[in-house]
């Protein structure tokens, strides 16, 4: 029988009357001859505010007691779904990770998915019910208790999707589909039908907020076709796949901002085999995310590296940054805090040239200053002042045209 996976946002399970609309959902899927998995976030801000209330209670609250409190979100949504759904008279049952079996490693608030276990969800859907999974959550071999990072319930989602073979992973949200930016930064975005893997794999790594990263890297690993769409129309949103060919002749088709970065500047560093190893070392002791990493080196045998952060992971980071002083009897690092940077993205980037210099000069003529570049193959960032992030992604934006359909 041919199953379907539908994840709800937090916005489209925002109250009573959103939660009927999404249960109308999977029960129409249902009647279509679709075994369905629902994967539900918290409703609304709910994350956000119980943050808050943590934070009420101590600036630093333990990561472990962080999961516990998070992951009630997702405890709530999916019950009241559930309900929703026998309310319509239909059968329904909602499950933790726990009662899954979605196993993850030990790192909370961040933990990746190891296995997922498809028997209990299968067993479920063989007695003709619709199963609701919590999104976001996960525990690992002895039943402590993680969550998978913001926005995680679409890699819950996708990862199901996967271990049960799903036709398709419909992603419902508050926008029809993925954009040529975030348009409530640029309202002149335009949707786009398609997109592959690898361009929304970055778009969400450099700040598309739209979609977790890590669902995209379960859906190209597991060939998961993905469709974003809203959960208030019937519109077709845009599918995430495989690259076809058409889409090498778009040179750029995104352009995403990241604030809340912080840009770490070690100097006077040996330029001898092994530093980056074993400064590297210590960041990953730490489990620290670190992105856009330059080295430089001089002639005097010093070399100097710096990385961006980003502010979730600030405190952490500093501990990394004593380490690294102690042992390399560093005396000055430069933190530039707060910086943004700004991206453009497009596989058509690899068979074009010119691209990285139409940035550059936009930039430019929008008097917005580059204090660092990284590039990659489909790729080019800027580290910029923040208070010039939004020009900047507007400017980059109408310099590629990307309000305007792409010549057929
Ligand atoms: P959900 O709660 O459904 O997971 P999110 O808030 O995580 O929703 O993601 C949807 C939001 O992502 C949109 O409201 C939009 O403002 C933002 N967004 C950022 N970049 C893009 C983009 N390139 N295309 C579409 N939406 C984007
Ligand atoms: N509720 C979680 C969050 O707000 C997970 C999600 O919505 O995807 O980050
Ligand atoms: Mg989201």
């Amino acid at each position: 029988m041919k199953l379907i996976v539908q994840k709800f946002g937090g916005t489209s399970v925002a109250d009573a009357e959103r939660i009927h609309r999404a249960a109308r959902r999977a029960i129409q899927a249902k009647q279509n001859g679709y075994q369905v998995v629902m994967a539900v976030s918290a409703m609304g801000k709910t994350t956000d505010k119980l943050i808050s209330l943590a934070q009420e209670i101590t600036d630093d609250p333990p990561k472990r007691e962080l999961d516990m409190l998070l992951t009630t979100g997702e405890q709530v949504s999916i019950s009241l779904m559930a309900m929703a759904i026998h309310s319509a008279g239909h059968e329904a049952i909602s499950l933790t990770a726990g009662q899954v079996g979605l196993i993850t490693d030990n790192v909370h608030t961040k933990a990746r998915i190891k296995e997922i276990n498809a028997d209990r969800i299968k067993n479920e859907l063989s007695q003709g019910r619709i199963v609701i999974v919590a999104g976001f959550q996960g525990i690992n071999e002895t039943g402590e208790i993680f969550t998978l990072g913001r926005g995680a319930s679409d890699t819950t989602a996708v990862a199901l999707a996967a271990v049960l073979n799903a036709e398709c992973c419909e992603i419902y949200t508050d926008v029809d589909g993925i954009y040529t930016t975030d348009p409530r930064i640029e309202p002149k975005a335009r949707k786009v039908d398609r997109i592959s893997y690898d361009e929304m794999l970055e778009l969400a790594s450099l700040g598309a907020g739209v979609m977790h990263s890590r669902a995209i890297e379960f859906g190209k690993k597991y060939n998961v076709d993905i469709h974003v769409r809203s959960s208030f129309t019937d519109t077709t949103g845009t599918f995430i796949t495989h690259e076809v060919e058409q889409m090498e002749e778009i040179v750029v088709s995104g352009v995403t901002v990241k604030k809340d970065l912080a840009q770490f500047v070690l100097q006077g560093l040996p330029n001898r085999p092994g530093v980056a190893a074993g400064i590297f070392a210590h960041v990953a002791g730490h489990n620290v995310a670190v992105d856009d990493i330059i080295q430089t080196f001089d002639d005097k045998g010093k070399a100097s590296i710096s990385f961006t952060v980003e502010h979730s992971d600030l405190a952490e980071c500093k501990l990394v940054i004593e380490e690294i002083c102690q042992e390399h009897k560093l005396e000055e690092i430069i933190c530039h805090d707060p910086v943004a940077k700004v991206s453009a993205v497009g596989v058509g980037m690899r068979s074009h040239t010119g691209v990285a210099q139409k940035m550059f000069n936009a930039l430019a003529e929008a008097k917005v200053n580059i204090n660092a570049i990284t590039t990659s193959e489909i790729k080019i960032s800027c580290i910029i002042d923040p208070d010039q992030s939004e020009v900047a992604l507007q400017t980059i934006h109408a310099a590629f045209e990307l309000d305007k359909e792409p010549a057929a």
